[in-house]
């Protein structure tokens, strides 16, 4: 049921997929966000293909653990993930944003199975990973939730009383994951408001607070193991990361946060620096799907 990958070299080479996933969605969209969908795919890439327990024939086995992306703008990397564990096709990656697209902007749970939260207004995705955490174990069920956050997202009020209430009732089934990319729309959190001491800060509201380099996959499949284990406290996983990693000329660079449109060179150069060949290449030029009859 889960567990397909737990090879470092063979997942790294999932998450590149991912990453090639995102962006062809992306370009095909005319719009969207690379930079953080970049940082979150090796996180993502590691949850589908070996974290999550789940029933491919069924979205909706009882037993399943649930993801909930709170940072929702990043979903053409979540939507990279599920194509490329072979969830959805991938014919749907070019239809991102498209009309009658189950794959939107953000994340849309009434229109594609797998997404358990529409989200994308910032901090109510972390609430509703509570609310299901919290329910899952009244249900005495053994399916644990993962939530991942942006580090911009931080900044809402509503993250805080999520992270009180989480260690209050000790949800030791609820994994937190913070992008922390250090950029968030045109600027640096530190300049608009400061989030640091990250993990003490985590620490201090009653978690169990873990920090390690989110694109090192030993590192988070490690933490992820180490949070199955942690059984009466909530854990977060303050995963350092760069915004546009693994594209040269993305990386660290704040135009690449949203609503950019893609060129055609930019599409080719970026898939060609994360190993996509050529038919794959033409493939994501093509925008063969402009639209999905329902
Ligand atoms: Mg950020």
């Amino acid at each position: 049921v889960t567990h397909i990958h737990t090879d470092p070299a063979d997942l790294a080479a999932h998450a590149a997929q991912v990453r090639r996933y995102a962006l062809t969605a992306i370009y095909g969209a005319g719009s969207g966000h690379p930079g953080g969908a970049l940082s979150a795919a090796d996180i993502l890439t590691c949850l589908y293909q070996s974290e999550l327990m789940l029933d491919p024939a069924n979205p909706e086995w009882p037993h399943r653990d649930r993801f909930v992306l709170s940072k929702g703008h990043s979903c053409p990397a979540l939507y990279g993930a599920l194509a490329d564990r072979g969830l959805i096709d991938r014919a749907l990656v070019p239809t991102l944003r498209k009309l009658g697209s189950p794959l939107q902007g953000h994340p849309f749970a009434s229109q594609l199975a797998w997404i358990e939260a529409s989200t994308g207004s910032l901090g109510q995705g972390f609430s509703q990973a509570i609310g299901m955490a919290m329910g899952l174990r009244h249900a005495r069920k053994t399916s644990r939730v993962y939530v991942m956050l942006g580090d911009g997202e931080l900044q809402e009020g509503e993250v805080w009383e999520g992270a009180m209430c989480a260690a209050h009732y000790q949800l030791g089934n609820l994994c937190a994951i913070v992008d922390y990319n250090k950029l968030q729309s045109d600027n640096c959190p530190a300049n608009i408001m400061g989030l640091e001491p990250l993990v003490g800060k985590w620490e201090a509201f009653g978690w169990n607070a873990l920090r390690i380099d989110g694109h090192n996959i030993d590192a988070i499949l490690d933490a992820f193991d180490t949070a199955r284990l942690c059984r009466d406290k909530p854990t977060v996983i303050v995963a350092d990361t760069v915004k546009g990693q693994g594209v040269t000329f993305m990386a660290g660079a704040p135009h690449w946060h949203g609503s950019v449109k893609m060129k055609d060179e930019e599409l080719v150069q970026a898939l060609g620096e994360l190993g996509g060949d050529d038919a794959e290449i033409s493939w994501a030029l093509g925008r063969e799907a402009s639209h999905v009859g329902h």
